[in-house]
């Protein structure tokens, strides 16, 4: 279990990383002055886009290093999420059932 928040906190600081460069890039906000389907638009879009994603993420992982007592442990049945998923998603809050559950629930 310990070494589980070890790569959360590890990727977390990644994460961190990737959402300050991404910050500093979306200053430089285009000239939406300039010529309509100007590509730098394009892809500030797509770095705002995958920052909101990054932050997400990031807030996901916060609570759960925040809440360690409850990690492993499926937020929606209460069992123990298997090991080997875990080692796949570290930041799942489903079992592997439940998953397939909500899954074919949002289908
Ligand atoms: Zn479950």
């Amino acid at each position: 279990m310990e070494d589980r928040t070890i790569i959360l906190q590890r990727e977390l600081e990644q994460l961190r990383a990737q959402i300050a460069a991404l910050e500093r890039a979306l200053q430089e906000t285009p000239d939406y002055g300039l010529g309509r389907g100007d590509p730098a638009v394009t892809q500030w879009e797509l770095d705002y886009a995958l920052l909101q994603q990054l932050r997400e993420r990031a807030a996901n992982l916060e609570r759960l290093l925040s809440d360690k007592s409850s990690y492993g442990i499926c937020e929606r049945c209460g069992e123990q999420i298997h090991p080997d998923r875990l080692a796949v998603l570290p930041d799942t809050r489903l079992c592997a059932r439940c998953a397939r559950e909500e899954k074919a629930r949002v289908l």
